[in-house]
């Protein structure tokens, strides 16, 4: 649309251009014409007088030069002459008319008998009076050519730099359209490309990194803020950005919360900008939940070839850095491009063993630390695989929760279980025991997980009491109301809800009043040696007396010796879990060992 206004607008202009010149031309022949009759009006009148004084009259031709006169006077007549404005021109006319009077009448007197003299000099006046007139239609019409040149230069200097002017502005809206993201006003993708590649080529490229960055589960923000706010978050961020990352740096938006930077090298780049982006949304919004960022960061590296190159480097480590976590940076180096290949192996094989039953239960034994006796068990996976032997869970689990296959894996297990469970419980020589079986937060976040996870259950006819569901902590921490709800349901129903992994993350233990929890399992950093010994033990003895206060059974996990044991059991932990007591074994060795399933 704009287009054509365009074309159309400029077009006029041209062809007023032409038409002007046109005009112009038309007119200056018509002052050639008017030298040429003027000539005539000269030379005619001098052939007449020739022909009358030696006696050939011509009343035609004096017919002829009367029309020509007036028509050079006045423009209107047989000869279609333009009137000439010239002053100077139009005196010599009228001189020119008063000898032509005489002339005529002189004529008339000759012809009459009269002597030619008098008539010779009229001539030879009329002669020199029609001569200045032809130079002054000459000078007049050269005059009118001058103009005309300089009204032609003046409108094509003035219509050209409108049309420049005018060109220069559309470039620059359409500049700011096709190279800046339309929310923040910041550059865009196409725009960081050009000004990376700008400014490495004319810096040292080593001293640069390209960083990818979003802002972890934002879609949480806008469901929960609207995305009003999730806007005005999105602004704030890329204005602060563009403010942080200028001159020799640059940032650009790339899409919904994903922003790309060029910025100097420097070590600890990824927490400047998280707390530089908290400050400031705090300062303008007042908001008090932390965002959190995650970051995929690529160090310039020499024989580096296209920006695009370098920044599908930054985007991969970004996306490992996704890789079903949060607030987490990656730096790209060669070994990410092999867990790629690695993973693009796993992935491609996981639905088929799946099917062939390659994944594996694998049971820990939990037990009683007074009195030495198992009183249930956890279901670890294994993948044991055609192609790649024996795989353990850390091998593939954060891949499946990536990819989203983690789900059916879970509930894969839960089913696993469950014809464990049903078999035990169906034969009078076997005891059967609780099973706490492991569920991502991926999968506990599924709509349909209730539904699913008891429709497994019950289809095995299993009692509530003997599964439990374990879920880490971090499941529990920020943007989690379903999954406390859908934890709440479960413990309805008579399932025992455990809270895995925990002191690992962030929670605190206000937050275990208000949540589902029947059973802690203290993260195995607590025991490992290198941590501070003293305060892990002071944080493990007021954990347990806490959770007892809240009716909460505590689990501890890596126990490895003896040492771990004589102080749980000083500090009143009932049970513990780990390698001291037995590594996760294959059901039947389970089974073997403790002839229970
Ligand atoms: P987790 O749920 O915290 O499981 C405990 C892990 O600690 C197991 O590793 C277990 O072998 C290990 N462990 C047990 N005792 C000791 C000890 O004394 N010292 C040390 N250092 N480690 C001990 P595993 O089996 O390799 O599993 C790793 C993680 O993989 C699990 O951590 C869990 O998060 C995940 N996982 C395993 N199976 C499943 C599953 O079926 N579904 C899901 N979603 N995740 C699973
Ligand atoms: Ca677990
Ligand atoms: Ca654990």
């Amino acid at each position: 649309m704009e287009d054509r206004k365009n074309v159309v607008l400029y077009t006029v202009i041209w062809l007023l251009g032409a038409v002007i010149l046109l005009f112009f031309l038309f007119q200056n022949a018509g002052d050639s014409r008017i030298i040429n009759y003027t000539g005539i009006v000269r030379g005619a009148t001098q052939k007449l007088v020739k022909n009358e004084i030696s006696g050939d009259p011509n009343d035609p031709l004096i017919n002829r030069l009367d029309g020509i006169l007036y028509d050079l006077q006045t423009g209107k007549g047989d000869y279609q002459l333009n009137e000439c404005w010239d002053s100077d021109y139009q005196n010599k006319l009228l001189e020119i008319q008063e000898v032509w009077k005489d002339i005529k009448l002189e004529i008339e007197a000759v012809r009459n008998g009269a002597d030619e003299a008098s008539l010779y000099l009229l001539s030879e006046q009329h002669f020199k009076l029609s001569d200045q007139a032809v130079s002054l239609a000459e000078q007049y019409s050269d005059k009118k050519l001058y103009q005309t040149f300089m009204i032609l230069v003046v409108y094509i200097l003035a219509s050209s730099t409108w049309v420049i002017f005018r060109e220069r502005k559309r470039y620059k809206d359409f500049k700011q359209v096709y190279y800046h993201d339309a929310l923040t006003g910041i550059p865009n993708y196409l725009a960081f490309i050009q000004g990376t590649e700008t400014i490495l080529n004319h810096r040292d490229r080593f001293d640069y990194l390209i960083i990818n960055m979003d802002i972890d589960d934002f879609k949480y923000i806008n469901d929960l803020y609207g995305y009003q706010m999730g806007d005005s978050i999105l602004k704030i961020i890329g204005v602060g950005l563009s403010v942080m990352f200028a001159g020799d740096e640059l940032c650009a938006r790339v899409s919904a919360n994903n922003f790309m930077i060029l910025a100097r090298k420097r070590e600890n780049i990824d927490e400047e900008v998280r707390d530089y982006l908290n400050r400031l949304i705090y300062e303008k919004m007042k908001f008090l939940e932390k965002l959190s960022y995650s970051f995929g960061i690529y160090k310039v590296e020499e024989g580096e070839g296209s920006v695009e190159a370098m920044i599908d480097k930054a985007t991969f480590a970004h996306k490992t850095a996704k890789n079903g976590k949060s607030a987490t940076t990656v730096w790209y180096d060669i070994t990410l491009l092999e867990q790629l290949t690695r993973e693009t192996k796993l992935t491609k094989a996981m639905d088929k063993a799946l099917e062939m039953e390659e994944f594996k239960v694998y049971l820990q034994p939990k037990v009683d630390i007074s009195s030495g006796s198992v009183i249930g068990a956890e279901a670890l996976v294994r993948w044991i695989s055609k192609e790649q032997g024996f795989l353990p869970p850390d091998a593939f689990i954060s891949l499946f929760e990536s990819n989203g296959f983690i789900t059916k894996l879970d509930f894969y297990m839960l089913e696993k279980v469950c014809i464990l469970l049903r078999q035990t419980l169906d034969d009078p020589e076997k005891i059967a025991l609780p099973i706490s079986v492991n569920f991502s937060r991926v999968t506990v976040r599924q709509m349909d997980f209730v539904r699913q996870f008891q429709r497994i259950v019950e289809s095995y006819n299993i009692p509530p009491c003997y599964i439990e569901a374990e879920v880490t902590e971090s499941a529990f921490g920020t943007n989690s109301e379903r999954v406390v709800k859908t934890m709440e349901t479960l413990q309805k129903n008579g399932y025992l809800i455990v809270m895995d992994d925990f002191g690992a993350g962030y929670s605190s233990l206000n937050l275990l009043m208000s949540l589902p929890i029947d059973v802690l399992k203290l993260d195995k950093e607590f025991l490992l040696e290198g941590t501070s010994v003293k305060r892990a033990q002071i944080i493990i003895k007021n954990i347990v007396e806490m959770a007892g206060l809240l009716g909460i059974q505590v689990v501890c996990e890596g126990v490895e010796t003896e040492e771990h044991l004589q102080f749980l059991k000083k500090i009143g932990c009932e049970i513990g879990q780990g390698y001291y007591f037995s590594r996760p074994l294959p059901v039947s060795v389970f089974w073997d060992k403790y002839h229970v399933f």
